[in-house]
C-alpha cells in the first residue's frame, strides 16, 4: 500500500556476537562500503558492550545505531538492566524490542513489551517492535490472530506523530536462525494484516508510511523476492548481519528496489 513514501529500512541484529573491537571492525566494514547511503536507512544493533566502539566508527556516516532491548524504567535498582536514556546518551536511535528470544528465553509479555515501547518513545528512541508467530501456532492456523494481539498490546496507548519514529518487524520465530525463510506471498499476507491493523490503531497517514520490516533467515540470495511485496519495507537481519559482505549486499539490493519505486 502506497510504497512509494516508504524508504527501505536494513536492521542488523547482531544478538550476543562480538566483542567491542570487533564490532567496531565489522562497522568499519560496512561503513566504507554504504556509509555515505542516504536512500535507505541502515541500522546497526549490537550488543550493549559494543554500542559505544560502534558508535565512535559510525559518527558522522549515515549509519544508525541501535541497542538490542532495554529496561522501560528510567534508572533504579534494576541490577544488570539498561534504559532507555542511557542508550540515548550513548548517541542510539533505535531499540528492537519483542524480539521472539526475549518474548520466549525471558519471559517478556505483550505488557511489559508495551511498557517498554511507551519508555522508549518518551526517550526518542525508535522502537523496532516484533511480532511473529510459532510454528505451533502457525499450523493451527492462528497466524493473524497471535501477530494481531501482540501489536495491539504493543502499542496500547502509543500515538505516534511522526511516521520515521517506530518500526514493525514480522519475524515468524520458526524462520529465525533456521534456515527457512517465509515466502514472500506467507510474509505479505502477514504484512498486510499489520498494516490494517496499523491504519486502525494510528490512522491512515501514519500507518502508510510506517515501515514493516520481514525477519527470519532473509539473506542475499532470498532478500530481492521478499522486498518486491509492497508491504515489505526492509529487513531485520540476524546470521546474516554478522558477515560483512552479506550484510552489505543486502543494503545493495534493497538499495536498487528503493530506486525503482
Ligand atoms: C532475528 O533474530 O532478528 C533474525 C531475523 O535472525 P536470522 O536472520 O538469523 O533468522
Amino acid at each position: 500500500m502506497e510504497s512509494e513514501l516508504r524508504k527501505y529500512c536494513i536492521a542488523g541484529n547482531w544478538k550476543m556476537n562480538k566483542t567491542s573491537i570487533e564490532a567496531s571492525e565489522l562497522a568499519q566494514e560496512i561503513k566504507s562500503s554504504v556509509g555515505k547511503d542516504t536512500d535507505i536507512t541502515v541500522v546497526l544493533c549490537p550488543p550493549f558492550t559494543a554500542l559505544d566502539s560502534v558508535a565512535r566508527v559510525i559518527e558522522k556516516s549515515n549509519l544508525e545505531l541501535g541497542a538490542q532491548n532495554m529496561h522501560p524504567a528510567s534508572e533504579g535498582a534494576f541490577t544488570g538492566e539498561i534504559s532507555a536514556e542511557m542508550l540515548r546518551g550513548l548517541f542510539c536511535n533505535y531499540v528492537i524490542l519483542g524480539h521472539s528470544e526475549r518474548r520466549t528465553l525471558f519471559n517478556e509479555t505483550n505488557d511489559y513489551i508495551n511498557e517498554k515501547v511507551h519508555a522508549a518513545l518518551a526517550n526518542n528512541l525508535k522502537p523496532i517492535v516484533c511480532v511473529g508467530e510459532s510454528l505451533k501456532e502457525r499450523e493451527e492456523g492462528k497466524t493473524l490472530s497471535i501477530v494481531k494481539e501482540q501489536i495491539e498490546e504493543a502499542l496500547k496507548g502509543v500515538s505516534i506523530d511522526r511516521d520515521s519514529s517506530l518500526i514493525i518487524a514480522y519475524e515468524p520465530v520458526w524462520a529465525i536462525g533456521s534456515g527457512k525463510t517465509a515466502t514472500p506471498e506467507m510474509a505479505q499476507e502477514v504484512h498486510g494484516e499489520l498494516r490494517k491493523i496499523l491504519i486502525t490503531l494510528l490512522g491512515k497517514t501514519i500507518a502508510t508510511k510506517l515501515r514493516i520490516l520481514y525477519g527470519g533467515s532473509m539473506n542475499p540470495d532470498n532478500a530481492s523476492d521478499l522486498l518486491e511485496q509492497i508491504d515489505i519495507d526492509g529487513g531485520l537481519i540476524g546470521g546474516a548481519s554478522l558477515d560483512a559482505k552479506s550484510f552489505i549486499q543486502l543494503i545493495e539490493i534493497a538499495r536498487s528496489k528503493q530506486k525503482k519505486k
